[in-house]
């Protein structure tokens, strides 16, 4: 622990791994974006020491991406180096502690914890993204908050240096992570889940909290799940259904017919832009209607003058 990125990658040279002009709609849920300057795919430890090393030579800003699942990517790309998770996936199981990397997709998780004969995810199960940002904006569905089962979570700051938030340290309320207003790179997590034998019908429940988002009409159309947080546990999606909003359109972008709090790219051509305007068209209504801000949870990266 502690060990900084210089001392333990010295010998990694990862320029070759390092891609310039990356367009990044096929990397978000939404299918929108211009390209990242540089980007990278970490498969390891090393790798991801040395991206960071790599980006601080060069006084380069870094930018996360896990699955692209809860993010708006500007139009106009994203500054430095933006790091992607996805290939940072090895994971174990030792007695009741699922440890897994935190680019593993969350479905996935849920899948190889119930093969194992541990329980507890379920509830999650079809949740698009990966585990670390699950963690990041404590994910919840069907009444669990991913918070709930953590044991541990493994972080390194901007510098590479390593840390450990164990379970019992607090920090995580509603899409609030003790990750979410800093720099901190989620490595690993270990979970601490309840054995179960009866795989059979762990593996049904998990089904059904995915077909219920099928159902739902949650796929029908690209977008990053709920545009605002419930204000003060008020239903930001009723909000948005009571004042009529349901329809709207800006460009491409569409308020959801299936769910007030959804704003999806309709026509799979809108701009981040449009998507964007309508939120502010959304927040505007509200605001005057109900005197309620309405805060975003999806997260703006990239080149936003605001
Ligand atoms: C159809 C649909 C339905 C959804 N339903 C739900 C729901 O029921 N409940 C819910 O909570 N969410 C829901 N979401 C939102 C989204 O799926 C979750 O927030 C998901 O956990 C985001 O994970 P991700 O890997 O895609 O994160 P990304 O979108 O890639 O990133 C989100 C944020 O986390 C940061 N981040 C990502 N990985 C790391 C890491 N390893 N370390 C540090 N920071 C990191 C990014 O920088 C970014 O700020 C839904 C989304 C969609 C599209």
């Amino acid at each position: 622990m502690d060990t900084t990125i210089r001392n333990a990658d010295e010998k990694i040279n990862i320029d070759h791994l390092v891609h310039e002009h990356v367009a990044m709609a096929s990397l978000c849920s939404y299918g929108t974006g211009g390209e990242a300057d540089f980007l990278i795919t970490p498969n390891n430890l090393g790798e991801l020491r040395a991206a960071l090393l790599w980006a601080k030579e060069r006084s380069l800003p870094t930018t996360i991406l896990g699955g692209g699942s809860n993010v708006l990517i500007s139009d106009k790309g994203v500054e430095g180096l933006v790091i992607l998770t996805t290939g940072l996936t090895e994971h174990h199981v030792r007695g009741r502690i699922f440890c897994t990397q935190s680019g593993l997709p969350l479905d996935t998780a849920i899948n190889v914890a119930i093969e194992r004969s541990l329980s507890g995810l379920e509830p999650l199960g079809g949740l698009p993204g990966t585990v670390g940002g699950a963690v990041r904006g404590n994910a919840s569905a069907g009444g669990l908050w991913i918070s709930e089962l953590i044991e541990w979570v493994d972080y390194l700051d901007k510098d590479g240096s390593f840390h450990r938030y164990q379970g019992m340290d607090g920090g995580f309320s509603y899409k609030k992570s003790p990750f979410t207003d800093s720099e901190s790179i989620i490595y690993e997590i270990a979970f601490r889940l309840i054995p179960n034998k009866k795989t059979s019908e762990a593996r049904l429940r998990k089904e059904q909290s995915r077909i219920e988002r099928m159902e739902t009409g949650q796929f029908d159309f690209p977008s990053a799940g709920c545009m605002f947080k419930n204000p003060h546990g008020i239903s930001a999606g009723q909000l948005i259904d009571e004042a009529g909003l349901k329809g709207r359109s800006f460009g491409g972008a569409r308020v959801s017919e299936h769910h007030g709090n959804f704003i999806v790219n309709h026509d799979h051509h809108a701009s981040a832009s449009d998507i964007y305007e309508l939120s502010r068209i959304v927040e505007h209504e509200i605001e005057k209607r109900n005197k309620i801000h309405l805060e975003r949870e999806v997260i703006l990266l990239g080149r936003w003058n605001n």
